[in-house]
């Protein structure tokens, strides 16, 4: 698989974008969060990334029951139940957002708008002044992103060419000959590794790790920057044996730096308002002694850890 269709201004499915963000790569950056992604892990804290479409989200705890969604709605996916209570049709919902705009209450949104490379430039370039001052740029976020190639190839393309810093937070799970058309035109790259043993790996995110780990590896022989980030989970990878083999395959590979990233709850609401349950209802943040455990144990293989 290449990236071989050429447009000059290809169309990106985009959830959102975040500017001024400090946490997607160095200095101050805007994010762009591109929908669809090829894992779907037990913890994602942004469950509307994962499909390739359009989702509305319910926010049940808001809604005043004026029931101006049912009427607006075009397909009869919003219904009154006769208890009074609000029910969404997830088979009939198109996410055409037409609710959204007859909500005055604010109770729901629309997850993924379609924007030409042109239109996303526009917003990105308005703070070329802050990324110049404080060594920052654009991340490509998800979702996946490379899992819009050229959407992703072309404002990559755009920014790196007009001397704008490029970083790309990816999972990893992408073709080699697509992912390395993408990297011409990345500085750095934030790669996950969710976890080293392939069956729990496909457990837990719903693919195996092989494609993943070899592209870690390429992307350092290729001598592009990168740093590798891992969700730290506790029931699911956050065990020392785990995080032990993770700092064995950094050391094999060269790898230098690791960012962890411990778990937290911030996406739960959204799971419901997708009309999901949340996997891990029951799981708790991690203190900051096992964070620092974690911390230990990535360091004894003179590695450069952060916590994010
Ligand atoms: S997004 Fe459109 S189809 Fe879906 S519930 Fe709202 S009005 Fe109906
Ligand atoms: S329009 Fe908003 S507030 Fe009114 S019933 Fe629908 S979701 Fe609730």
């Amino acid at each position: 698989m290449t990236i071989n269709e050429q447009s000059s201004d290809p169309k990106g499915l985009i959830f959102n974008i975040q500017r001024y963000s400090t946490e997607d790569g160095p200095g101050i950056r805007t994010t762009v969060f591109l929908k669809g992604c090829p894992l779907s892990c037990l913890w994602c804290s942004n469950p509307e990334s994962q499909l390739h479409k359009p989702q509305m989200l319910y926010f049940k705890n808001t809604c005043v029951k004026c029931y101006s969604c049912v009427e607006v709605c075009p397909t009869g996916a919003n219904q009154k139940k006769e208890d009074g209570s609000l029910w969404v049709d997830r088979e009939l919902c198109t996410g055409c957002g037409a609710c959204v705009q007859a909500c005055l209450a604010n109770a729901r949104s629309v997850s993924g708008n379609w924007m030409t490379v042109s239109e996303v430039f526009d917003i990105v370039s308005k703070d070329s002044l802050y990324y110049a001052n404080s060594g920052g740029g654009i991340t490509l976020g998800g979702g996946e992103c490379t899992s819009q190639p050229k959407f992703a190839l072309e404002l990559l393309s755009r920014c790196y060419d007009r001397g704008i810093h490029t970083c790309i937070d990816t999972c990893g799970y992408t073709p080699w000959s697509v992912l390395e058309e993408i990297l011409k035109k990345v500085d750095l790259v934030l790669f996950d590794i969710k976890h080293l043993d392939s069956r729990k790996h496909k457990e837990y995110t719903g693919v195996d790790n092989q494609l993943i780990l070899d592209n870690a590896a390429k992307i350092k022989k290729m001598g592009k920057e990168i740093i590798i980030r891992i969700p730290l989970i506790p029931g699911y990878n956050f065990d020392e044996k785990n995080i032990t083999a993770a700092g064995r395959f950094m050391k094999l590979w060269g790898l230098e730096r690791v960012d962890i990233l411990p778990y937290h709850r911030l996406g739960v609401s959204k799971y419901y308002a997708l009309g999901q349950g949340y996997p891990l209802e029951e799981l708790k943040s991690l203190s900051k002694e096992e964070i620092q455990e974690a911390v230990k144990i990535l360091e004894s293989f003179g590695l450069n850890v952060g916590v994010v």
